[in-house]
């Protein structure tokens, strides 16, 4: 943890000086992280210059999904391992022209535990979760709920179908983290994604109009 927390540091430093935002996009496998970037990278392309880094245990579908949509991005494959390392992460932030960008979205391997325990350098951490999954998450799975700065429920359009209880769920979420906002989002209906795109490009803090 000491030398990962070191590289997660040195990170940090380099993106403050650069003036640019990382966040740590975590949930489980098939919450729909990628689908909500594709959605985002559509949205945010005229509105913030930004990049994604792709974890993935295996396989470069999530990178190319999105390199398909024009998007600034790289895969990184932990072969294995169930989390992302900070010195991975340093070695590709550092391959982005950072003094254009105004945000990097990491995009963490599909596992809410160790993800939500392993420093990437990042500023913020953004969990989603599915309504294909339990409304209990949030207390199976304190950890990452209580430290996220954005919680984003996603798939609602299939609300009907599932016996997903999102008022349940709400109440969970607020339990444990009083404070952060809640998308509640469909890639399918683009219900909700104006909120998450408007969060996103404030965290981001700056337009790449005002960037030199
Ligand atoms: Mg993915
Ligand atoms: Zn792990």
């Amino acid at each position: 943890m000491g030398a990962n927390d070191m590289w997660a540091n040195k990170t940090r430093s380099l993106l403050a000086k650069e003036n640019v935002k990382m966040l740590n996009l975590i949930g489980s496998p098939g919450a729909g992280k990628t689908a909500l970037l594709e959605q985002s990278v559509k949205k945010l392309s005229r509105k913030i210059s930004f990049a994604v880094l792709e974890g993935d245990i295996e396989t470069k579908n999530d990178a190319e999904r999105l390199a398909r949509l024009n998007c600034r991005v790289s895969q990184l494959l932990t072969g294995g391992g169930c989390h992302l390392e900070a010195k991975m992460i340093n070695h590709a932030v550092r391959d982005f022209p950072l003094r254009h960008l105004d945000l990097v979205v990491v995009e963490n391997v599909g596992n809410l535990i160790c993800p939500a325990e392993f420093d990437i350098g990042e500023h913020a951490k953004v969990v989603v979760l599915s309504v294909t999954e339990g409304e209990d998450k949030p207390l199976k799975y304190p950890t990452i709920f209580r430290e996220a700065k954005a919680i984003v429920i996603s798939k609602i359009d299939l609300l009907p179908h599932v016996p997903f209880k999102l008022k349940r769920c709400l109440e969970f979420i607020r339990n444990i983290n009083p404070y952060a906002p809640v998308f509640k989002v469909s890639v399918m209906t683009g219900k909700g994604i104006k909120e998450w795109i408007d969060w996103l490009v404030s965290y981001a803090g700056c337009s790449k109009n005002e960037k030199k």
